[in-house]
């Protein structure tokens, strides 16, 4: 079995220069060569995973098939890659040294004293390697997140130090993120920060082999020798990383500059087939030619911060590119919408989707976001909560129980129609705990759902504590609001949907954690075409 190549990945001056994205787009070339390609994401921070995360704090949690909860950079993964991640691509200090301190008290390091060097890194180093080691992949990217100089982030760079000085030096290499800040008043992109952390990098052992600058504006040629010299790489392995209109252009733009040939020369490897970006490009085509185009409201509670719903607002550019159609997003903060205001906010829409969530801030918002539309017939789409709302509602609304309520937020209610799940009610951990990962769905004929994937039987992914109460659910068929979609071996209610509405589908999994680029997921397919259907009607 021939070794796995190791890309490592590293940040310098600020954060958020998008090393997820230059990761995936790197990836997506080399695979695109013929290469077999995985990423994984080392993040430094304390928490085992960021399920425990606020949103605000850390943009969304991102759920893969096997369950774990993981960084939102694995969505960029999945969706550039169009392969699934797992928790192997997920790590973080917190999960290292749960593992390191587990073992001591099992009395695996018993009589030695347990040392950041070497038990931590020699678990770190365990971690980047595993992936490699299945024999499936020809390349692992590793992303460092973090900038180089933070504390935290020591272990991980001392880590790829030792990394680099075991494998062998065509079988590893280094990128370095930096950037390029432009000085307004002088005119000018100044390099000085980019020396400074490549500096930082080099005093911790380890010498990138190129560098990817962000930068507004193009950089001189003298600009890129001054900065290969001073920072002791290649000339030409100074990679130039323009804003780009959108993420999805990146990869064109590193080929362009060359970051995959880098990459190759270092790792001595030969391309296996003659790039092939067809379908890439294809996409990028239907993206930026639309034909039509949409209003489609997003109701939240975290939309002051879109990386809540990086996953949401991506399925929507997979889907919209599918349809050729400019998707509007408006997002709207649920605490402000109210019976009064609901129909300034939401008539001129074309579609309205409730979003995931937790807890009770804004849930009376997204009940009135959901009861108009369902009254005057604009396409809905609800997940997870936004699903859960729906029943809520509509027990409300339509049946008449005006106390309905999820136990979520109203434990007394005399209507539980969404009601904690009875697994979930033993549980007192947080963290990895809720109903999490892939889970069967059997899909009614006829039903909207069931057209929209064109099958039967589907996989989805969860992340809930709370399902829809069966108990209720013959009351609900009757008066219109059927369940479409049903795990097989459970009878949880995994979708719901309204009969006599042109397009009202809710969804107690996450679709928008399955939308790639290849593969835009078809509810969100659906949902844009019901929302074209309805602007045209609207304008007749
Ligand atoms: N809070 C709800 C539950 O736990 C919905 C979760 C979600 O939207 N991801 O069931």
């Amino acid at each position: 079995m021939a070794s796995a190549k190791y890309i490592f990945v590293t940040g310098g001056v600020t954060s958020s220069l998008g090393k997820g994205i230059i990761s995936a787009s790197l990836a997506k070339l080399l695979q695109a060569r013929g290469f077999s390609v995985t990423i994984q994401k080392f993040d430094p921070y304390i928490n085992i995973d960021p399920g425990t995360l606020n949103p605000y704090e850390h943009g969304e949690c991102f759920v893969t098939d096997d369950g774990a909860e993981t960084d939102l950079d694995l969505g960029h993964y999945e969706r550039f890659l169009n392969t699934p991640t797992s928790q192997a691509n997920n790590v973080t200090t917190g999960r290292i040294y749960n593992h390191v301190i587990t073992q001591e008290r099992q009395g695996a390091y018993l009589g030695k004293t347990v040392q950041v060097v070497p038990h931590i890194t020699d678990e770190i180093k365990r971690r980047m390697l595993l992936l490699g080691q299945t024999g499936e992949f020809d390349v692992v990217i590793t992303e460092i997140g973090g900038c180089v100089g933070d504390i935290e982030s020591l272990p991980f760079i001392e880590a790829v130090r030792q990394l680099r000085w075991e494998l062998s030096p065509t079988d590893s290499m280094v990128i370095h993120l930096t950037l390029l800040p432009y000085l307004k008043a002088a005119g000018e992109l100044k390099t000085k920060p980019t020396q400074h952390s490549v500096r930082a990098l080099s005093e911790a052992g380890v010498q990138p082999d190129v560098l990817v600058c962000r930068s507004e504006y193009p950089i001189p040629a003298e600009m890129r020798k001054k900065i290969a010299l001073f920072c002791n790489v290649a000339p030409n392995a100074v990679i130039e990383s323009l804003d780009a209109e959108t993420i999805y252009d990146v990869p064109l733009l590193m080929k362009k500059e060359k970051l995959d040939e880098r990459a190759m020369k270092k790792l001595k490897l030969t391309s296996r087939q003659d790039i092939n970006l067809d379908s890439w490009k294809e996409f990028l085509g239907r993206l930026k030619n639309p034909t039509e185009e949409v209003k489609i409201a997003l109701v939240g509670k975290y939309v002051e911060l879109p990386d809540a719903y990086k996953s949401i607002i991506e399925a929507f550019i997979h889907a919209g590119a599918f349809n050729e159609c400019k998707v509007h997003l408006k997002f709207i903060q649920s605490e402000q919408i109210s019976f009064e205001n609901v129909s300034s906010h939401l008539q001129h829409m074309d579609g309205v989707l409730v979003a995931p969530g937790f807890g009770e801030r804004g849930f009376e918002g997204k009940l009135e976001a959901i009861r108009y539309v369902r009254e005057s017939g604009i396409p809905f789409f609800g997940i997870c909560l936004g699903m859960q709302c729906a029943a809520v509602e509509f027990a409300r609304n339509v049946l008449g129980w005006t106390d309905a309520a999820s136990t979520e937020m109203n434990p007394t209610t005399s209507y539980p129609v969404i009601d904690m799940m009875e697994e979930q009610k033993q549980v007192t951990q947080k963290g990895g705990t809720m109903r999490l990962g892939s889970y069967e769905c059997d899909l009614k004929r006829g039903s909207k759902a069931y057209q929209a994937y064109g099958k039967g039987h589907i996989q989805e992914r969860h992340r809930h504590r709370y399902e829809f109460n069966n108990k209720y659910l013959e009351a609900f068929q009757e008066a219109g609001m059927i369940a479409s979609g049903i795990n097989p071996t459970t009878g949880l209610v995994e979708v719901v949907e309204l009969q006599n509405h042109p397009w009202f589908v809710g969804a107690q999994y996450h679709p928008e954690l399955k939308s790639t680029v290849l593969s835009p997921h078809p509810l969100f397919v659906r949902f844009i075409k019901a929302a074209i259907t309805h602007t045209k009607n609207r304008n007749k």
